[in-house]
């Protein structure tokens, strides 16, 4: 046995092997395959006009590590379009390694407003000075009163981010510092939310925690993709991602295993529990979505997790499933769903030249809220020679 497997034959993480037994699960039988480098590596292969791909930014829990980022994920169309589902703490460096101009990755859609799904918010939005000089959009659903809710949300973190737009006027271009928030009726089962260039995005209730988490199920061009961000086990999101070819449901660790990982009491882990959802359950929910292959995300992947994961789910099902780490990539076709890992620079810089050109645009007048004289009266002039 390779030291790279775990006992039962699963890459270990980090190993550059996406976490399947199912990496190409083929679709229309008897079809041409396209075949797919092992390993993808942004800027090196280019997205078919009709293909869909989906990388997870951030495939962990709500404790960050260094290879797991919080809950996000990234769908690419082959028709130019982009869309980031949830923003976890730590997703934006995997997201700028992607090679993906700033300006190309204006639409957030929220799921629900724990930190973990959100905890990234401001590292996306400060690319407004270098890389974005048009809003932000962000999709999210109404709470239980007004201040719980996406737009509330939206205006508070641009209040939070005050002082650095006032900073940055005169110094840098500033019209990228707007966010405008598109909350929708959480009341509601199911909504379009966005309908545009073919690209239709649903949001359905999700049972999780409190009034207003959601879930989004994407279609474009045959294709389609569910992401229920944080969920308990239930028919409803289940049944509003039926039969997609990708469903992304979390996965939890059983409560004693989680309690052991994060140090919480057996109790209160117990309790955490039931706002998720246990590999086991996480089959039944796959049995009734059916999607052409579900993905597990939101759980702890260590060598001695990755085992207990499958086989939890392979007691209550067994067709295509794929666990996820952070930079797991999905290409979907018509004719198949092809899983691979991505490498990326760690010391790559976002890119620079989005689809619509970049329009450098006028500096602001600079803020009012200046530095007192007796402190810029101290700056040391580069041009003088010292006394
Ligand atoms: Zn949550
Ligand atoms: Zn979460």
């Amino acid at each position: 046995m390779a030291t790279d497997m775990t006992p039962a034959g699963y890459p270990l993480p980090l190993t550059g092997k996406a976490i399947t037994d199912d990496p190409v699960v083929v679709k229309k039988e008897g079809a041409t395959l396209e075949e797919y480098p092992e390993i993808y590596i942004p800027g090196e292969e280019t997205l078919a006009e009709d293909e869909m791909r989906i990388t997870c930014l951030g495939s962990g829990n709500p404790i960050v590590r260094k290879a797991q980022a919080a809950a996000s994920w990234l769908v690419e169309l082959g028709n130019g379009d982009n869309f980031i589902f949830d923003i976890g703490g730590g997703a934006v460096q995997n997201l700028w390694s992607l090679g993906i101009p700033p300006a190309d990755l204006d639409k957030l859609f929220i799921t629900h407003l724990h930190l973990d799904h959100v905890g990234d918010f401001h590292v996306l939005f400060d690319a407004m000075a270098w890389g974005r000089n048009t809003p932000l959009h962000v999709w999210g659903p109404s709470g239980y009163t007004k201040e719980m809710g996406t737009e509330a949300f939206c205006d508070s973190m641009r209040r939070a981010a005050l002082w650095h737009i006032e900073s940055k006027k005169g110094l840098a271009p500033s019209t990228g510092a707007e966010i405008i928030a598109h909350e929708y009726d959480a009341n509601e089962k199911e909504v379009l939310v966005y309908d545009e260039n073919g690209v239709k995005i649903f949001s359905y209730a999700v049972l999780h925690c409190i009034f207003g988490s959601r879930g989004y199920r994407l279609e474009w061009n045959d294709l389609s993709f569910s992401f229920s961000g944080d969920a308990s086990p239930s028919t409803f999101d289940a049944e509003h991602s039926q039969n997609v070819d990708v469903f992304v449901h979390e996965a939890f660790l059983p409560a004693e295993s989680f309690a052991k990982k994060s140090g919480m009491l057996l109790e209160h882990a117990r309790k955490v529990i039931t706002a998720h959802t246990t590999p086991n359950i996480l089959g039944r929910v796959f049995d009734i979505a059916k999607p052409k292959l579900g993905v597990g995300y939101h759980y702890f992947i260590d060598a001695d997790t990755v085992d207990p994961f499958f086989e939890g789910l392979r007691e209550t099902y067994d067709r295509p499933v794929a666990l996820a780490e952070d930079l797991m990539v999905i290409n979907v076709t018509e004719e198949q769903i092809v899983t691979r890992m991505a490498e990326t620079n760690p010391l790559a810089w976002p890119a620079q030249q989005p689809k619509s050109g970049r329009e450098q645009t006028e500096l602001a007048t600079p803020s009012e809220a200046k530095m007192q004289d007796w402190l810029t009266e101290t700056r040391i002039d580069p041009k003088k020679k010292a006394a």
